[in-house]
């Protein structure tokens, strides 16, 4: 069994639930209503990075946000968050607008943002600390986390003594310990090298599927996304657009085979057709 569908035992999907049940919670949808970003620069004109952006994530969906480089896709998440402002337009999670830092979720942003000056393991249990629950309670959760991305050596080290690749797994089990409903993971995967990510891929789907969780995955890979998702969101070159939104009917549970079905491969090749109409491939 792979580290996160351990970590997502039976008995912690249960909890899940119950703790769902306590809040009201089911899995989340996600819903964006014309959600734009203008960015001020002081002595510049203004920087139109999202535009007018509307999108609905369904309960429990893998949805992959595809785009080159510089179109908006971290801004987009970080709207979703709570943790950047609209410019215009509004964000919904379970229905509720969304103003100011989103709690009830788990975020991989592009760079680990981990605190130096804290052990692998505080950073690990620092959405606990932020919710103010019991961190001896969550311990051993974080510690079986680190365990299975291998790093259950490192639970005591500090971050500058860890790659670049040990560090973002770290994050994701920053992210995952809390077991939030909803996952927004922002190109996780980018400074691992290829076996790692084919690993966290497969791991990734398999946890998102078994705990109900709605995920919504920035990547500029194009076979990742196919893989991994429900649903593509393609945008379009800055400003940020979607101009199309695919879904993957591939059928599940995917393994890496997945990649040598002919549907596979037409679906790789559309998305690239898109982004070869947009002139970018
Ligand atoms: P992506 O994640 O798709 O690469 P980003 O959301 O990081 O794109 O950036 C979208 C655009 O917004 C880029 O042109 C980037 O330079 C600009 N941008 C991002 N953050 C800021 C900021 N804080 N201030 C000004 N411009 C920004
Ligand atoms: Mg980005």
């Amino acid at each position: 069994m792979s580290w996160a569908s351990r970590a997502f035992s039976r008995r912690s999907v249960d909890q899940a639930m119950q703790t769902q049940q306590d809040y009201g919670m089911l899995a989340a949808s996600v819903r964006l209503d014309e959600v734009s970003r203008l960015y001020k620069r002081s002595g510049n004109s203004d920087l139109l990075a999202v535009d007018r952006v509307s999108l609905e994530v369904f309960p429990a969906e893998f949805c992959s946000v595809l785009g080159p480089s510089g179109c908006g896709k971290s801004t987009l998440l970080m709207m979703i968050a709570g943790l950047y402002p609209t410019s215009s337009g509004r964000v919904f999670i379970n229905d509720t607008l969304v103003n100011g830092p989103y709690t009830e979720l788990g975020i991989v942003f592009q760079r680990d943002v981990l605190l130096d000056w804290r052990t692998v393991l505080d950073n690990v249990l620092l959405p606990i600390e932020v919710k103010g629950l019991s961190k001896a309670r969550y311990r051993e959760r974080a510690l079986e986390l680190l365990n299975m991305v291998g790093l259950g050596e490192f639970a005591g080290a500090y971050p500058e003594q860890l790659s670049g690749g040990m560090r973002q797994r770290v994050a994701i089990c920053r992210a995952l310990v809390h077991d939030p409903p909803l996952l927004l993971m922002d190109e996780p995967f980018g400074a691992l090298d290829a076996l790692t990510r084919e690993k966290l891929n497969l791991d990734l789907m398999r946890l998102t599927t078994e705990s109900n969780k709605t995920m919504i995955f920035v990547t500029h890979s194009i076979d990742e996304a196919v893989l991994m998702s429900d649903r593509i969101v393609i945008m379009s070159p800055r400003p940020g657009k979607v101009t199309q939104v695919l879904e993957v009917d591939l059928p599940k549970p995917r393994t890496l085979e997945t990649r040598a079905d002919p549907h596979f491969h037409a679906l790789v090749h559309k998305i690239r057709e898109a982004f070869h109409s947009m002139g970018i491939i």
